[in-house]
């Protein structure tokens, strides 16, 4: 575990560790791949794959399959349920991460092992480092760190499963490195009850507020929530403020205990200052306004996240939005090197140092669609064990051979049992630092509308709901969050949209004009491809419906995923909704619903 030690030495040299780092981006997959096999040949999983002994770099690359997390579940199962043997790693495994599994369906658990976190667990300090070169005085002030965890899953075989956030608030990386400059006192983040967690972060930001220098969440998501959570709870900040009394249903001893050494006494000029603030009734820049020293908002606002980028600025007031990094459970990507790019600008610049890379082509057309991979599909060797399980091995690039422009979905080879793995990511080469390929992240490949021939992809929604939205924006309204379901309910069958939409001066509901709506519906429908508005036009699809929901629907999604057990920081807003629950909860919302006109617009 990380000392404090490690960590200042990660601060005094972090540029040039990302210049080395980036530098032999080659040198470094090649030894990575050889360190993973060197160590793993010989278990259950790899040992097939290697009939002759010789586990290369070559007949890696020909014999081991690509796989799915489907593929390899029941591996992973026998070691949750205790099996020893190095069934897909030799090292032993020290616990589980689980996936968000919000938009995936159910959470994976991913092995992890004391190696594979050792190589990812500076990478948020490396961004720290590189957003310090575009922001003076970071050092003079503390994060209001946002950051919730839920319980710890057992298994069988006594190892523990939790989200990567969860389990690294606990690291001492996490206490000597980011947790020392939070307002958050560490008790208040390992609060189980997340509503006492968040009253307190919230409530410890308020009190610090002249020392904050940034906001910092992991996603967006969880940001635009806090916000919500601010103006639910504002009045009864003051009266904790005012009076010096923290509120009687946190009961959380580690809260209380920690927020007593914050909420010292009354202060009733901080409650008035924050009144004056917070009853304005339009919340444009709020957070530039309840902390006036902030230099930038930081969280993902990539990829699902986007849809929360027009309510952050709002919220911010021109503070910048900066992106730190892409991650998953499995292992961590790369960072942003432009902390300074514009919100649909942000790549990441992959190190090489956390696994082995290597990418799948998929097509892009421009409009998205048949992104799929044309799959040379070879039956698996009998040997391999792993059932219809396609082979693409001649087709997967090597991160040092991916070519600009190019879109790819990432596979990955970690230190902690996974090989040949799809994410499920697409992303788009957009440039090189040094010999490290940047990417711009595009999609989850698994995020698709469909209704017969048609896919309509997270991207192309994005890029649709982008366009439509502007016709709003000259009547003061905005689009806060949305998602999408195919209805196959009636034939032919409709995409539907979810919008939730307020008024830029107040959290006030729109009047809806039903032109203009219906213009909105067009302007999705003009946005998307050739193959939907041939099905359109052909009949083999409805026309698109647009059902608009009240202020807060989302946040009751968002709350229906937690309570099935999802993590608030892991939390992406599902852009296509499978399941009914989720469905109804939006239709409860409903105030008012919208179609395309008969034609195709
Ligand atoms: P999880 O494993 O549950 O933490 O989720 C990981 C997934 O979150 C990734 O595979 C991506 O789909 C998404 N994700 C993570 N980082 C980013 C990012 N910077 N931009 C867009 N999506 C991201």
């Amino acid at each position: 575990m990380a000392g404090e030690s490690e960590i200042k030495e990660i601060y005094e040299n972090g540029l040039k560790i990302l210049e080395d780092l980036t530098n032999n981006a080659d040198e470094l997959q090649e030894q990575m791949l050889e360190e993973i096999l060197t160590r793993n040949a010989g278990t259950e999983y790899l040992s097939r794959f290697f009939p002759n002994g010789q586990a290369d770099k070559q007949s890696f690359k020909t014999n081991v399959p690509i796989v799915t997390y489907e593929d390899i579940k029941p591996y992973i199962d026998r070691i949750a349920n205790g099996e020893t043997s190095s069934i897909l790693v030799a090292d032993p495994i020290t616990r589980f991460i689980q996936s968000s599994g919000t938009s995936g369906g159910q959470p994976k658990l991913i092995p992890m092992t004391a190696e594979s976190f050792e190589k990812r667990k500076y990478h948020n300090l490396l961004f720290d480092i590189v957003v310090k070169k575009c922001f003076s005085g970071l050092d003079e002030g503390k994060s209001l760190l946002l950051l919730f965890i839920k319980p710890e899953m057992g298994t069988p075989s006594g190892l523990v499963a939790s989200p990567y956030t969860a389990f690294f608030s606990k690291t001492n990386t996490f206490k000597n490195g980011l947790a020392k400059f939070s307002t958050s006192p560490i008790d208040t983040i390992l609060c189980l009850e997340n509503k006492q967690s968040m009253y307190c972060q919230l409530l410890s930001g308020l009190l610090q507020r002249d020392k904050i220098i940034r906001i910092s969440s992991s996603f967006a998501s969880v940001l635009a929530r806090s916000i919500k959570f601010l103006e639910d709870y504002w009045k009864e900040f003051l009266s904790n403020i005012r009076t010096g009394y923290l509120s009687d249903w946190i009961t959380d001893p580690g809260c209380r205990n920690a927020m007593s050494s914050i909420l010292t006494g009354p202060n009733p000029e901080l409650a008035d200052l924050i009144q004056q603030i917070c009853q304005d009734i339009s919340w444009e820049g709020i957070i530039k306004k309840l902390w006036p020293k902030i230099k930038y908002i930081h969280c993902i606002i990539t990829g699902s996240m986007s849809q929360y980028v027009s309510l952050l600025e709002f919220y911010g007031g021109g503070i910048p939005l900066v992106s730190p990094s892409y991650n998953s459970s499995e292992c961590s990507f790369g960072i942003n090197l432009n902390p300074l790019s514009k919100p649909f600008d942000v790549s990441y610049t992959f190190l090489p140092h956390t696994a082995y890379f290597e990418f799948l082509p998929v097509n892009n057309d421009g409009g998205g669609k048949s992104r799929e991979f044309e799959l040379h599909v070879a039956s698996a060797t009998e040997s391999s064990g792993i059932k219809n399980e396609t082979m693409a091995v001649n087709e997967l690039v090597d991160l040092m051979n991916v070519k600009l422009g190019q879109y790819y979905e990432v596979v990955v080879t970690t230190l902690a049992g996974l090989y040949r793995y799809r994410v499920g990511d697409v992303l788009k080469v957009t440039g090189f630092y040094n010999k490290s390929p940047q990417f711009q992240f595009v999609e989850q490949k698994n995020v698709v509308l469909s209704i017969g021939a048609d896919k309509t992809t997270e991207e192309d929604l994005s890029k649709a709901i982008t366009n439509a939205k502007l016709i709003l924006e000259p009547f003061g309204i905005m689009l806060t969050a949305y998602s999408s379901y195919s209805d196959t309910s009636s034939t032919p069958g409709r995409y539907v949209l979810f919008w939730e939409l307020k008024m830029r001066g107040s959290n006030d509901l729109p009047k809806l004009d039903a032109k203009i709506m219906e213009q909105c519906c067009c302007m999705v429908e003009e946005s998307f491809d050739f193959t939907y508005k041939s099905n359109r036009k052909g009949g083999a699809i409805s026309a698109l419906e647009l059902r608009v929901v009240k202020h807060g629907s989302f946040h009751e999604l968002m709350d229906f995923y937690i309570s099935k057990g999802a993590s608030i920081s892991q939390y992406k807003p599902p852009c296509c909704l499978k399941s009914e629950e989720a469905i109804k909860i939006l239709n409860s919302g409903m105030v008012g619903k919208f179609f395309s006109p008969k034609t195709v617009c």
